[in-house]
């Protein structure tokens, strides 16, 4: 990744697009209806939706912790994203999703820093949110998503 540094060495921090929060945190389950009971009945959470998003062949379920959500994802395709991703490295995180104003600026503002974009404008994700991913090839091994409403 191209770096900037400012006078004391460091990497330059300027940063456009800074995310707010953590919107949601993406983990990867074998199956809801198994996953489920462990973030209900153990955690106390309550599960609020669930939700197919057919492009990224997932079946999704939301719980709220505070500010942030758990997003489970199941795989409806076994050639699909997280198929290949729980058939690789089982079950676990997937990826960390920062909320930010406008997910198109952040990415373009992330390109501009030298990232690799897995996509390059943002399309529909879960809950009408708006998403980009960037490479985890660039981002230190964590996949990572942008969204805005
Ligand atoms: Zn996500």
């Amino acid at each position: 990744m191209r770096r900037k540094n400012n006078a004391l060495g460091r990497i330059n921090k300027q940063i456009v697009m800074k995310p707010t929060h953590i919107e949601h945190i993406g983990i990867a389950v074998k199956s809801l209806e198994e996953s489920i009971p462990y973030y209900e009945e153990v955690l106390g959470l309550e599960c609020y939706a669930i939700e197919e998003v057919k492009d990224q062949k997932v079946k999704t379920a939301f719980f709220k912790v505070g500010q942030t959500k758990l997003e489970l994802l199941e795989s409806t395709d076994p050639e699909g994203p997280i198929g290949k991703f729980v058939a690789k490295k089982g079950e676990g995180i997937h990826h960390v999703a920062f909320a930010v104003e406008d997910v198109n600026k952040a990415l373009t503002d992330a390109e501009e820093k030298g990232v690799r974009l897995i996509d390059k404008v943002g399309r529909p994700g879960a809950e009408g949110l708006n998403i980009g991913f960037l490479h985890p090839k660039s981002t230190c091994g964590v996949l990572t998503e942008f969204c805005s409403k």
